[in-house]
């Protein structure tokens, strides 16, 4: 079934590009525009491929090119998210392919013995799904009784300080709240924390300015967009689809998610943005790309 699957969005992949389609968003969408692309935990194999074909089609930029004048070329620049361990792996590709890119870091897991929460075997128990929708304290009570303390020592899946250390003259490290709640399911003063202290937290464990803030899953409101402003973030990426340029609102980036396996011809159909466009429809998001909130 897994097999037939990979199949059919292979020969999905084949007819976004094969049509033109990649190309037509390309040309109407993309144009001289940023896109900001994002992804989880990528191997190091992978990444290296699609930088190889990115390059082929734009220029890499840091993320801080999305507020630059275009140079009237397409740009690309790359976002990770979470501080996965895993992202160690990845400098020699950034090196390579001349890329700074931007992880954000959960302030309170990086860097510790902790797991973000649905990498625990508890929260596979509870359902990702299911504890998205609860509210956070309803959430963290859920994944208590599974035995997931989010504060507590447990099996690191970030990266320790000396990785970040050791990737910190190749990559921009920026915030993505303390433990990644659904921002929208916490209560103000939940919100306010987890915003505020990421970007203190952050600054203090590397050392150096933050000033750019990713959503966690993508949720967010007014209220979240006022607290990022407050606690003096420049800019924050959310899940919503689209390219950047200097009259985007710099605290409603839009982005790009690509499947951190995906073959170099998904990767091709991804860049088009259609099948996340197909997908926030079906789940409510509406017709502006933006990513379906709860
Ligand atoms: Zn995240």
């Amino acid at each position: 079934m897994k097999r037939f699957k990979g199949l059919v969005k292979e020969l999905l992949a084949a007819l976004v590009v094969g049509s033109g389609l990649a190309w037509l968003t390309r040309v109407a969408l993309w144009r001289d525009r940023v896109a900001v692309l994002l992804y989880h935990d990528p191997d190091p194999a992978t990444l290296d491929r699609h930088l190889t074909y990115l390059k082929t089609l734009c220029e890499l930029v840091p993320l801080t090119d999305v507020s630059a004048p275009s140079r009237g070329r397409r740009r690309a620049a790359i976002t990770l998210d979470d501080g996965h361990a895993g992202n160690a792996a990845l400098l020699p590709v950034f090196i390579k392919h001349n890329v700074r890119p931007t992880i954000f870091l959960c302030s309170r897991i990086v860097g510790r013995n902790r797991s973000h929460w649905w990498l625990h075997p508890g929260s596979l128990r509870a359902g990702h799904e299911q504890l998205k929708q609860m509210t956070n304290q309803q959430r963290l009570a859920a994944l208590a009784a599974q035995g997931y303390q989010q504060d507590g020592d447990d099996r690191a899946t970030g990266l320790s300080l000396e990785q970040m250390q050791a990737m910190r003259a190749h990559v921009d490290f920026q915030a993505h709240t303390r433990f990644h709640p659904i921002l929208t399911k916490c209560s103000d003063a939940e919100s306010a924390t987890e915003i505020i202290e990421s970007r203190h937290e952050i600054e203090a464990m590397l050392q150096q300015p933050c000033e750019h803030f990713a959503y966690p899953n993508g949720n967010y409101g007014e209220r979240e967009v006022e607290l990022v402003r407050r606690a003096g973030f420049t800019s924050a990426r959310t899940c919503d689809i689209g390219w950047c340029d200097q009259r985007s609102d710099p605290l409603r980036l839009p982005t790009i998610i690509i499947d951190d396996r995906a073959s170099t011809l998904r990767f091709a159909a991804q860049l088009s943005g259609v099948a996340l466009f197909l997908r926030y429809l079906k789940a409510g998001g509406g017709w502006r790309g933006r990513f379906p909130q709860f």
